[in-house]
């Protein structure tokens, strides 16, 4: 019988599929393969709806989880947050709260919660590290999302003061890789550009990127994150969040996103900015150093072109059951 049983929370989407890539894929007993006495369970929302308590309950009561890795959230671009901020705030309040208070319920050992640098303030000094969640109002567009992760930072800590336990929780940059949501009007930047120029090609139309690719930003391979968060799981015991990221010198452009993204696909077409749409924030980098000093200097980030034909050629080839 497994003596350490692992929940992931959203475990069918585009960070749960890379940690169960990662987990049967890597060397057993290695530093991120799966150890001996582990039982790793991806959960799904057909499972359970986790904004209702009951669900909730009855997921955990039927894997009894000693660990959870808890990814299960509302997400969207920027469209789908900016129209339904009331949705957002909700359902991840609902889930998040549901997660935590089971968890505790139930005598879970430890929790990791995901957030996302969208839960920094706008208005801030770079780059952001993690001392500086809560000094500000998080940007409009996305205050519902955001606020309902900030909580997330809050619950852990009073979880601990009040109760002792063992949450803490993990902040991605810009995540991208297999299984990501390829919407092309509700996407994040890569897989919604790896669509469109999918697309122009396969059509014979030009690839028009919006804005003029300057405005840089860390991207993150979603098979290191799924390091990263396993290297958590079994290595980290601290209630502080913990960046997770490339260096702030990894930073790419949009224009680099682009032109990988063309090389990727083999798009031989006419590809072009169009400078009339808005480029949104020139960079907002965030530090890596705490994750680095903690997990040591030889964890190798993918090399972002190589990470981008991995997702690219995923793409193509799942293109039929992708989401798209
Ligand atoms: P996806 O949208 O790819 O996956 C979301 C997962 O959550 C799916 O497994 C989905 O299940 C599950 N889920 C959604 N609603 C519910 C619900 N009500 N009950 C149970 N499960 C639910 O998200 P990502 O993998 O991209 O994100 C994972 C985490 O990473 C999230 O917490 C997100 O906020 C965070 N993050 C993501 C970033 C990114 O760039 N993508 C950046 C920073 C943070 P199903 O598909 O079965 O419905």
């Amino acid at each position: 019988m497994a003596s350490t049983v692992i929940l992931v929370t959203g475990g069918t989407g585009l960070v749960g599929k890379a940690i169960q890539y990662v987990i049967e894929t890597e060397p057993e007993g290695s530093r991120f393969g799966k150890k001996p006495g582990e039982q790793w369970i991806f959960a799904s929302s057909s499972e359970g709806d986790l904004r209702d308590p009951v669900q909730t309950r009855k997921l955990f009561e039927k894997y009894k989880p000693t660990h959870v890795i808890h990814l299960a959230a509302l997400v969207g671009g920027l469209f789908k947050n900016m129209k339904y901020k009331l949705t957002f705030y909700r359902d991840n309040s609902l889930i998040n709260d549901n997660v935590l208070q089971t968890s505790y319920e139930t005598g879970v050992k430890k929790v990791i919660s995901c957030l996302s640098t969208c839960v920094f303030p706008d208005k801030v000094t770079y780059p952001l590290d993690e001392t500086k969640i809560h000094l500000g109002l998080p940007h409009d567009s996305n205050f519902g999302y955001a606020h309902a992760k900030r909580m997330v930072d809050v619950a852990n800590h009073a979880y601990k003061a009040q109760y002792g336990c063992n949450f803490t929780s993990a902040i991605p940059t810009n995540v991208f890789g297999p299984y990501d949501n390829f919407d092309l009007e509700d996407s994040h930047v890569i897989p919604g550009l790896l669509h469109k120029c999918y697309l122009a090609k396969k059509n014979g139309t030009p690839f028009v990127v919006g804005g003029t690719g300057k405005p840089l930003r860390q991207f993150i391979y979603s098979r290191d994150l799924a390091k990263l968060f396993i290297w958590q799981l079994r290595e980290y015991d601290d209630v502080e969040p913990v960046i997770f990221s490339v260096g702030e010198d990894e930073e790419v452009s949009i224009k680099q996103v682009a032109d990988a993204i063309v090389k990727a696909i083999g798009f031989e077409g006419q590809y072009s900015f169009d400078t009339t749409k808005a480029d949104g924030q020139f960079r907002k980098p965030a530090t890596n150093k705490k994750l680095l000093s903690l997990i040591g200097d030889d964890f190798k980030f993918t090399p972002f072109e190589q990470a981008l034909d991995e997702t690219a050629k995923w793409f193509v080839e799942n293109y039929d059951k992708a989401r798209i």
